[in-house]
């Protein structure tokens, strides 16, 4: 590519390809069925887990920084609704991902020894500190890097302590069977990527875990996927809204749940559901 053409693509990514007022140049618009959707919002699993143990290569769809820009300055006039293209994406992936997992967990609870509901629920106490100690590990790395030595500090200090934890967890879980089981690898599957985790694993190989590429990639799409759940459903209330109310109340509303977007979580939205219904019969009540 030429320094010119580097430069132009740069200021596509930066500001769309219509900058020029010429919306000819782009022969694929964002809104062709062919540009992946996902990728427009930023959270195409091809793009998220890229270079991970489980990169799912190329995207079958189109991937353009300079489309993405087209849309996010597009999404800013008008409701485009490719959330819902980019929330069913994600919703099949997560759940052939959990699919996986199951069988990831039905396929240990074969090959693994038998063991006790009382042992297993001693093996699982150990692996909820591993999984503990992973995090703050992963934590304390991050900061580190980021220079923020104070705060590492304080949670590799947080670190120790449930290390101890986990060595009377191991003491306990030791103690409940002969010392050749024990020695045996009891793994897990991880509920957020269904990679295995063992209960042996070192602190080394938890950081990698938990502070993880692919582990942390998961984490991202299962919340962008919830943050879509969310912005459909305010979607979906502001068209009842446009039906239901008078255009005083209708701008009022509409304004308030485009800033509410910000804050709902799917829980908050169900109260918010609630409230909705109960004032729109307050006010059909008030104006009939
Ligand atoms: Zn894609
Ligand atoms: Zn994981």
């Amino acid at each position: 590519m030429s320094a010119q053409a580097q430069m132009r693509a740069l200021l596509d990514q930066l500001m769309g390809t219509a900058r020029d007022g010429d919306e000819t140049r782009q022969r694929v618009k964002f809104t062709d069925d062919r540009v992946c959707k996902s990728h427009l919002l930023d959270c195409c699993p091809h793009d998220i887990l890229a270079g991970t143990r489980m990169d799912l290569g190329e995207c079958t769809k189109i991937h353009d920084l300079a489309l993405r820009a087209d849309y996010e300055i597009a999404s800013k006039e008008r409701d485009l609704f490719f959330e819902l293209d980019a929330m069913d994406h994600l919703e099949s992936f997560i759940a052939e991902c959990d699919r996986r997992t199951e069988l990831a967990k039905k396929r240990l609870a074969e090959t693994q020894e038998e063991i006790s509901a009382e042992v297993s629920a001693k093996a699982e106490k150990v692996h909820e500190l591993n999984e503990d100690i992973g995090k703050l590990l992963a934590k304390a790395e991050q900061l580190g890097a980021e220079g923020n030595v104070d705060e590492s500090q304080k949670i590799l200090m947080e670190v120790e302590k449930v290390r101890a934890k986990k060595k009377e967890a191991e003491e306990e879980y030791r103690n409940s069977m002969p010392a050749s089981s024990f020695q045996q690898q009891k793994l897990r599957v991880c509920e957020v990527c269904s990679a295995y985790l063992g209960l042996h694993d070192n602190d080394r190989r938890l950081a990698d875990h938990f502070g993880g590429k692919l582990h942390l990639g998961f984490i991202q799409i299962r919340e962008k996927l919830d943050q879509l759940r969310v912005i459909l459903s305010v979607l979906n209330l502001r068209l009842v809204v446009l039906k239901t109310f008078n255009t005083f109340t209708k701008l009022i509303l509409c304004r308030v749940l485009v800033k509410a977007q910000k804050f709902l979580t799917a829980e908050s939205l169900k109260l918010q559901m609630e409230v909705w219904v109960a004032s729109s019969w307050f006010c059909s009540e008030i104006s009939g």
